[in-house]
Order: structure tokens, then sequence, then C-alpha cells
């Protein structure tokens, strides 16, 4: 029947694309429902009066050597997107000391060993404990810890710790709140095989997941908005679009948002739903996109992602709240250089930047008072670094969390799902598999015990829920285990 499939995926974000794929592959008659009209989630690009930018996403990590690079071979990808690794990757500065990650690990280190010359045996110490092949090992040493336990074990100093700390707004958290294993994870991704950006922008990466679920024979119906996912005798058996259009599948995947699924899309009220609202959101966050004027080119020798100091604090996540936006003292975390590290745009004579601040959610009243003025903050705030930045803009455009919930649905406009915190990080928190027969989960509101949030880890998420689907037909899962 034309309404009826064996599996339907709500979201077409990478966790979800990365599922479809596995299971459409495997001969599942697979149905993915988008609310956008493209697919890809906080991965997507777009172009405002010829300046490219990217929407969340800036770079990805583990292609060659990570979760990535197997799930690319797996659904054969790596002839369609060309993945550029740009070196450095990243420039994190502090007041003692600024320190670049490179493509090559081992320059990383060297990079870490100048800087740092007290601490160097510490330093080769905690990398090769990053890098360690025994994952149950790191796995066993560091699930009940937090990072800023790993960093006082390993260095006494400071500045040290501290620049390590700046790398944790990747997940949106501060070394006393990060889980240690989930900030490993995301340094084994990011630091030891980091820096990948695919030719054609960072919508070329969903597109081609798209194109290959396609290929693979899946359907997809983009610009639709599920509204209900329809229940019986506690199982899962399809779902009403928002237009009233319903249709069938043995099994309902959902890499939606895990308050939006459990509150908005089930009439019935699950034993999750009390559990996920005591738990963490990881922070939204505010986006600035410039378009700048060819003398900027001149002022950028390196342009890498710039993470600037905002504090010693290991315990203070640098999350712009109400208060620091009002009294105008915001705290700017990340400048990136969409589309500098695609070969088919360089050259260009349309450069853009983007600015990024981890924030609170707040009202849309607030937003209409203040979004101009953070804009014009965060501007003044790069300038520190790129002192003529003002005179160079010749666009501005800004994304508040309400812009990010709009666009994907995630609660508060959540950046990365649920908070990696150690307590957090327990596949049984937000699970894939859910109380309702033939319901699950897939992307960075499910919970695989490794954290979530950041490509590679709902990619692994997406790849996750595609077994557990297999192993509930009883088909034979040709997956390799995979542990992050
Ligand atoms: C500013 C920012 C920068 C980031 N930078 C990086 C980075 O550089 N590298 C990195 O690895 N990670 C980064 N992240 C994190 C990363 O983007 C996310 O963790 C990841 O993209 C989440 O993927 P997902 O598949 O879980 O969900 P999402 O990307 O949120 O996708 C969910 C999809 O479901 C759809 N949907 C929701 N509800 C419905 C419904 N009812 N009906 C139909 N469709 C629905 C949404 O429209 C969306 O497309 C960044 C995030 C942000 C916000």
């Amino acid at each position: 029947m034309k309404n009826k499939y064996d599996v339907i995926i709500i979201g077409a974000g990478i966790g979800g694309l990365t599922c479809g794929c596995y299971l459409a592959k495997a001969g599942l008659k697979v149905l993915i429902v988008e609310q956008h009209y493209k697919a890809g989630g906080y991965c997507t690009s777009f172009e405002r009066q010829g300046y490219k930018f990217d929407v969340g996403v800036h770079y990805f990590g583990g292609i060659k050597k990570g979760i990535l690079g197997v799930i690319l071979d797996d659904l054969s990808l790596r002839e369609r997107i060309n993945f550029m690794q740009f070196n450095p990757t990243d420039k994190i500065i502090t007041p003692k000391a600024t320190t670049y990650i490179r493509s090559n690990p081992k320059d990383t280190i060297q990079e870490f060993n100048k800087n740092f010359p007290s601490e160097k045996k510490n330093i080769d110490a905690f990398f090769k404990f990053v890098k360690h092949d025994n994952f149950i090992n790191i796995y066993k040493k560091t699930s009940k810890l937090t990072f800023k336990d790993v960093l006082d074990e390993f260095f006494k100093n400071q500045a040290l710790k501290t620049t390590l700390n700046v790398l944790l707004r990747n997940i949106g958290l501060c070394a006393n709140d990060a889980s240690a294993l989930a900030t490993i994870i995301f340094l084994r991704e990011y630091i030891l095989d980091p820096g990948y950006y695919p030719q054609g922008g960072i919508q070329k990466f969903p597109d081609a997941l798209l194109d290959r679920f396609q290929d693979f024979g899946g359907n997809v119906l983009l610009s639709q908005k599920v509204d209900k996912i329809m229940v019986r005798n506690n199982s899962a058996y399809g779902i009403t679009l928002k237009n009233g259009n319903i249709f069938e599948a043995k099994y309902i995947i959902s890499n939606a948002d895990a308050i939006e699924t459990f509150d908005k899309l089930l009439y019935k009220k699950t034993e999750e739903l009390k559990k996920i609202k005591r738990m963490d959101i990881a922070p939204s966050s505010f986006i600035v996109y410039l378009g700048l004027n060819e003398n900027f080119i001149k002022q950028v020798n390196d342009p890498c992602n710039i993470w600037p100091f905002s504090t010693y604090n290991l315990g203070k996540t640098p999350v712009n709240s109400k208060n620091a936006i009002l009294i105008g003292k915001p705290l700017l975390s990340l400048i990136t250089f969409p589309y500098s590290h695609d070969i088919t745009y360089k050259n260009c004579k349309k450069p853009t930047m983007q600015l990024m601040a981890l924030t609170s959610y707040e009202s849309k009243v607030f937003w209409a008072k203040n979004r101009d003025k953070l804009t014009d903050r965060l501007i003044k705030e790069a300038e520190t670094i790129f002192p003529s930045l003002k005179k160079c803009v010749v666009f501005k455009e800004s994304a508040t969390p309400i812009t990010c919930y709009r666009y994907t649905s995630n609660s508060n406009g959540s950046a990365f799902g649920w908070a990696s915190t150690v307590k957090q990080i327990n596949p049984l928190s937000s699970p894939a598999k859910t109380s309702i027969k033939g319901l699950f989960l897939a992307g960075h509101w499910c919970t695989v015990g490794s954290g979530q949030g950041g490509i590679p880890k709902v990619a692994f998420s997406g790849r996750r829920t595609a077994s557990l689907i297999f192993k509930e037909c009883a088909m034979k899962s040709y997956l390799s285990d995979y542990l992050l």
C-alpha cells in the first residue's frame, strides 16, 4: 500500500539520515519526514546576497579514523563527498598562550609542549591516554568522572587546563560539568582527526546522505511536519502529518527532540516524559552571520576556528545569561569562517564570518529588544582580534535561540540535545528503545553511553538505532561493532 512502510523516521537531521540509509540499504521500506524544505537539521547551509553561510555545524572530525569514516565506508559515500582537511583547524586564545590544533595530532601535541614546557611529560601522558586503542580501558577509568577530574589528575598549570576547557564549548559545557568520557570521545574525533570540511559547504553532507538514502530505495517528504505518532495497545503504528495525511509503519524512529516526541507527538503520557522533564538540556546559541568586503581577507592569516578566552574558571560554562546580555558584557564563544576551507570558494570576493555565543533561551519579547544589541556587542568583541571588522561588514544577520527552535524544533534551541554530564551519558537516561513498542529515538536526544551532540555522535546514534531495528526484525545485522 502507498502509505505503508516498514519504518518511518521523523526528522532528516544527521541522526535520522544515517539511520535511514542503513535501514534502506538493508532492504527495508523507509520513509523520512522532515519539516524543513531541506535535509540536515543543524547541519545545513544557506546563502544571502551571494554570501554563503553554514547554519551551525562548521567542521567535522573522525573522517579518517573515527566513526564518520566507518559510516562513509559502510554507505559508500567517500566518492560522493570531497572532504578537505584544513590546517590549522583551531586557534585557542588565552592571556597566557595561543595554541593551535593542527590536522596532524603529532603537531598539536608539539604545540602544547611548546606552550607549556613544564608540563611536557603530563601532556604526552594525557594524549597517550586519549589516543589509547583499548577503549574499554578509557571507559572504565572515566565514565564516572568529570573532565575537570581528569584535568586535575594530569596537569597543574591552570592556563593549560583552561586551554583544554575552552574546547568544551563544542559541547556547551565547562570541565566541571562535562562527562570525562564524552569529552575524551570528542577529543578523539576533533583533536586527533580534526578539521574536515566538505567541498561545496556543510550542506553537501546531508544532501549526499539523502541521495544515498533514495538510491537505496528510501522515500522522503520534505516541508511536512509530523503532528502525532499514532499508538494502539502501547504499540506505535503510524504518524499523522500537520496536513492530516496518515502513514503507517511497524517501526517509528524519532530524530526529533525527545521532549517534543514524548510531550507533543504522543497522546499518551509515558514514563519517559516524567524522567526527561528532570534532565538538563545543553545550551543554545546566538549566531551572527557576517558578509564582508574584500579588504577583510587581508586581516585573516589562518581562517581556522578561533576560540577567544573567557575565563580561568573551569566550573563556569560561558553561557550568556539574560543579565550578561542586558549589561552588555557578552562572552563570545567562537569565530568561524564558513566556506573559507572550500577550494572552490577560495579567492571569492564575498568572504564570510560567523560569531557564536552560547546563550540561554529567553522570550520573543526579550530577543526583539536585544537581538541587535547583542549582534553589535559580539562584533565589538571580535574587533579585539580583527580591529577593523566593523568597517568591513556589508551584510549582517543573526539567529537567536528562538530561530534555532523554529528551524529544528530542538527544545530551548538546544545546540547539542541533552547536556553530556556524567549522570546523563548513561545509556538508560534517554535510551533509543522507548517504552512504546516499535518507537525508537535517534540523534542528540538519545543517550548511547558516550555523550550526545556533535555530528560523529549523532551519526553513531543513528547507526546504533538501525542495528536495534535489525534485531527487532530478526534481520542479520551486517554492522561491525564500533565503540566510539
Ligand atoms: C551553532 C551550532 C554549531 C555547531 N557546530 C558543530 C560542529 O562544528 N561540529 C559538530 O559535529 N557539531 C556541531 N554542532 C552540534 C550538531 O549540529 C548537532 O548535535 C547535530 O547536528 C544534531 O543532529 P540530530 O540529527 O540529532 O538533530 P537535528 O540536527 O536537530 O535534526 C532534527 C531534525 O528533525 C526535524 N524535525 C523535528 N521535529 C519534527 C517534526 N515534528 N516533523 C518533521 N521533522 C521534524 C528538524 O527539522 C530537524 O531537521 C553545532 C550545533 C549548533 C547549534
